[in-house]
């Protein structure tokens, strides 16, 4: 009888818990909101807040593993309160992707090719970055960002002034933008003997800043395949990483690609896994942390994913008509524009 702890309680941390059940384990999630989504599948909940170290060390009490579903749990608590259980993904993998800066030094640091970026904390730094860059540029918080919220486009020689405040005045990256011919993303995961399998690329779409589409195999090449897997291999060897990760990248036209940012966690672009694979990300994930052997990530159908967002499920009949789509709804209670309901995964071979 084992039990897996998982830190936040949202779609993520649902699908999570609806994998480890069907694996017999069960799982106690804390999240501040008693009615999350994960709420409705866990076996128990901790309802308190993710800084609450006293609440993170009944977790960790009460189960044999430790995990998260988003990449902005308190690093010094959550480091202070599991400690006779593992954590996995380690905590050296939330510090580095917390802060869009440390992320892309560490990227840069073993090699990997990223935008250009500056670090920013100033108006005047702002300044002088966007004349070094000298091209379209984009500011994003280093912190907190998601779903693109936290960012803002400055166009080459453009007004710049009021951005900076703009964002709030808090620590920002100032990254040029990527003149991309399209986006991708891989998810992979390594098990505690060092193991790695890796999910086929897929292509992403995003709509106002939020993942729209993922379509396997999409436009990925062969060749692009393999360097995004070398990629993603390197990434997990060093930070000694446990559990499913997802990278996401974009591609040039010379087929050269650059990492945008990297999720210690499982990842949108991935939930087409649990209808095009036997084995999904979410299952993998368990597996992973859990000890299991890694399971296999081939995949048997091309498919496109695509988010169901605020209004969208108002289609779910429709998507239920489909004869090879899998819907999937994180039992949310209210439909607010921009809002994740759920996803559908079609089957397009
Ligand atoms: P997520 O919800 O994936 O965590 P996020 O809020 O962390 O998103 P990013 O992934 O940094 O944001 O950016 C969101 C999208 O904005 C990217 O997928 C891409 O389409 C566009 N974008 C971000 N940075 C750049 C860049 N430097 N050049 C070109 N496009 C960019
Ligand atoms: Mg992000
Ligand atoms: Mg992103």
């Amino acid at each position: 009888d084992t039990a897996i702890g998982i830190v936040g309680g949202g779609q993520l941390g649902r699908m999570l818990a609806m994998a480890a059940a069907r694996l017999g384990y069960r799982v106690i999630v804390l999240d501040p909101d008693a009615g999350c989504p994960a709420a409705q599948v866990a076996n128990a909940q901790i309802v308190a807040a993710y800084d609450d170290v006293a609440a993170l060390r009944d977790l960790a009490a009460r189960t044999s593993v430790v995990t998260y579903e988003f990449e902005n749990v308190p690093v010094a608590q959550i480091r202070a309160a599991v400690t006779a259980v593992p954590l996995y993904p380690p905590a050296e993998a939330l510090e580095v992707t917390q802060d869009r800066v440390v992320e892309k030094a560490f990227l840069n640091g073993i090699g990997v090719a990223t935008a250009e970026w500056r670090a920013i904390d100033s108006v005047a730094e702002l300044g002088h970055a966007l004349v070094e860059l000298d091209g379209d540029c984009i500011l994003k918080t280093r912190r907190f960002g998601y779903d693109g919220k936290g960012q803002a486009s400055i166009r080459k020689g453009g007004p710049h002034a009021d951005v900076f405040e703009s964002l709030g005045g808090v620590p920002a990256i100032l990254e040029k933008k990527v003149p991309f011919a399209y986006e991708c993303s891989i998810i992979a995961a390594r098990g505690i003997d060092g193991s790695v399998v890796a999910y086929d690329p897929a292509e992403n779409v995003h709509r106002l800043g939020i993942l729209h589409t993922s379509t396997v195999p999409g436009r990925v090449s062969p060749q692009v395949g393999e360097a995004a897997r070398a990629i993603a291999a390197s990434i997990l060897a060093k930070l000694g990483y446990v559990g499913v990760i997802g990278v996401e990248f974009f591609v040039q036209g010379d087929d050269t690609i650059l990492v945008n940012e990297i999720a210690p966690r499982v990842h949108n672009s991935g939930h087409w896994t649990e209808a095009a694979c036997v084995v999904s990300q979410f299952e993998q994930h368990v597996r992973a942390i859990a000890g299991l052997p890694l399971g296999a990530a081939a995949r048997h159908s091309d498919c496109v994913m695509e988010n169901l967002i605020g209004d969208d499920v108002k289609r779910v009949a429709a998507i239920l008509a489909e004869p090879a789509t899998l819907l999937h709804l994180y039992g949310k209670p209210e439909a607010r524009p921009g809002r994740k309901m759920g996803h559908l995964t079609r089957l397009t071979d």
